[in-house]
């Protein structure tokens, strides 16, 4: 399937494993949509690339329609949706906030909800197109202080994996990608986080981040994105409702 001309969505795609996947698409040939709230980095990545800048907030289901009908003006409907928009605040179990849980769940589990539901009928018309969520490793086991983070990954996982159930004869499919920690803003927070709770230094951070990776090494944003063009790819069109873990075996 070339990417040509396809018009793909990529919420969160100002920063991080976002505005990669949206640099690795447009060089594709892809008309590309970038999606987030803070508007001057998605119009900075989005004239580097050709694409369009839109702001909405994932959980603001109202908003998020309205930007993609936006969007549709612009490069007609969704092929591809990238539900990548996520947010990672560490704590404690017993310390952790209702507001910070919902929070939690509504961005990284209801923001792919939201725009999952919001483009398949557009795909379902065309007879092709791919639903992808960056979920994590955090969607396959638990780590420490990072309970509604894991909580919200895992129920990506569990959607992804029924979506493709429903949607088998459609020509479309849903699939996760679960990378391990890669070095982006949302992980130097974490990392900040850590450090000011433990005492240790970010380098003492790093190490203790990739201790459980057998390669010792951050995924690369590259890796993310590439893997999500590939899952456009005719290479995989029986691949649906995985759940792909990109962690050096990790997992
Ligand atoms: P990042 O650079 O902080 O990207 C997160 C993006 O999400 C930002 O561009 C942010 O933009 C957007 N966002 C957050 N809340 C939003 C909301 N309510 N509505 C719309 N957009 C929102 O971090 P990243 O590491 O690239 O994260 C991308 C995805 O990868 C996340 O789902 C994350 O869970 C996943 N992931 C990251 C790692 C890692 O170690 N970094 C590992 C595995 C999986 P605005 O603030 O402008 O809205």
């Amino acid at each position: 399937m070339s990417m040509v001309g396809q018009h793909i969505v990529v919420t969160g795609g100002g920063s991080g494993v976002g505005a990669e996947t949206a640099r690795v698409f447009a060089n594709a040939g892809a008309s590309v949509t970038v999606l987030g709230r803070r508007i001057a980095q998605l119009e900075k990545l989005a004239k580097s690339i050709g694409g369009l800048p839109v702001s909405a907030d994932v959980t603001d289901p109202a908003a998020l329609k309205a930007a993609l009908d936006t969007a549709r003006e612009e490069f007609g409907p969704v092929a591809v949706a990238v539900a990548n928009a996520g947010t990672a605040p560490s704590a404690p179990f017993e310390k952790i906030s209702a507001h910070d849980f919902n929070e939690t769940l509504a961005v990284n589990l209801g923001g792919v909800f939201h725009l999952w539901q919001m483009t398949l009928p557009d795909m379902k018309a065309n007879g092709w197109g791919r639903l992808i969520a960056i979920a994590s490793t955090a969607g396959l086991k638990g780590y420490v202080y990072v309970s509604p983070y894991c909580a919200a990954k895992h129920g990506v996982v569990g959607l992804t994996r029924s979506l493709a159930q429903e949607i088998g004869t459609s020509g479309v499919t849903a699939n996760a990608i679960c990378p391990g920690f890669i070095e982006t803003p949302l992980l130097e927070k974490s990392v900040e986080a850590i450090a000011a709770k433990t005492g240790m230094t970010a380098a003492e951070t790093h190490k203790s981040l990739l201790s459980g990776n057998p390669q010792k090494r951050f995924v690369s944003t590259r890796e993310v994105a590439q893997t999500a063009l590939w899952l456009c790819s005719d290479a995989a069109a029986s691949v649906n409702g995985h759940a792909l873990a990109l962690s050096g075996g990790e997992v």
